[in-house]
């Protein structure tokens, strides 16, 4: 088995496990600790080195982050501190960690290991990955091969920022019927058909779960068919991430 560790940091908890590269999987059981709140640099890296600590884990580390990542920079914050902004996240996660460290969008995480042992597996072309959650995450792949940080999800839309328009968490968090949110998605989906007409659209995110219950409203041309790695996305493409030496 080859081994990687992935670390998958989001707004409520921060998640690590060892992975298995191979299977595309986590390798045990994973251990999370809550988001520190504010989520500054130096609060999550305390917890990000705990995490890996309770493995014991010595080798380096892939991190999922949930914003913008340009060669281990952050260099946005939607849905996080604004303190992130311009931090050489790989550098100080180093520093704690003492290993190696590649960090990259949340959403590029989870694509790479979607592609490579789920819904993505063989397809060529133009393939988006969505995440619908507390924002819109997304990943770009032409061929599989990735176009790192797309941020789709802040596109303009129907005047506003469209993870505003058709996050995952409006229904998650009861202000929106699920037919009105879904009906909300198709639209905020035909657009981005019209920009980049995709051969393929993977819908993940925890909401995907309930992907039956609304997906007959979609009527884009490109299929859109749910994520296969539900929970564990992130944390298997930053394992993945770290072992192949993520350039970005
Ligand atoms: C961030 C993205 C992230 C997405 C999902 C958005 O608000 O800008 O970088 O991938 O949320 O977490």
């Amino acid at each position: 088995m080859t081994k990687a560790f992935g670390v998958d940091i989001g707004g409520s908890g921060i998640k690590g496990s060892i992975v298995d590269v191979e299977a595309g999987d986590l390798a045990g059981d994973r251990f999370r600790i809550k988001t520190p709140q504010p989520a500054t640099p130096g609060a999550v890296t305390d917890v990000v080195k705990q995490v890996v600590q309770h493995f014991a884990w010595e080798g380096s580390v892939g991190v999922a982050f949930p914003a913008v990542v340009q060669r281990g920079v952050v260099r946005t914050a939607a849905n996080i501190d604004d303190s992130w902004i311009g931090v050489d996240a790989d550098a100080q996660l180093e520093r704690a960690l003492g290993t190696e460290v590649t960090m990259i969008n949340d959403a590029d995480a989870a694509g790479i290991a979607e592609m490579r042992f789920g819904e993505g597996v063989g397809e060529d072309g133009v393939v988006i990955l969505l995440t619908f959650g507390t924002g819109i995450g997304s990943a770009l792949f032409v061929d599989g091969k990735l176009v790192p940080n797309t941020e789709l999800g802040h596109m303009k839309f129907r005047g506003m920022v469209a993870e505003h328009y058709a996050a995952g968490r409006l229904v998650e968090r009861d202000e929106m019927k699920l037919d009105w949110w879904a009906s909300r998605v198709n639209e905020y989906l035909n657009h981005l058909e019209r920009v980049f007409s995709p051969d393929l659209i993977v819908f993940g995110g925890g909401i995907s779960k309930r992907f039956g219950e609304f997906s007959d409203l979609f009527d884009t041309r490109a299929p859109v068919r749910p994520a296969k790695l539900r929970n564990n996305a992130g944390i298997v493409g930053a394992g993945m991430a770290a072992l192949e030496k993520f350039q970005h």
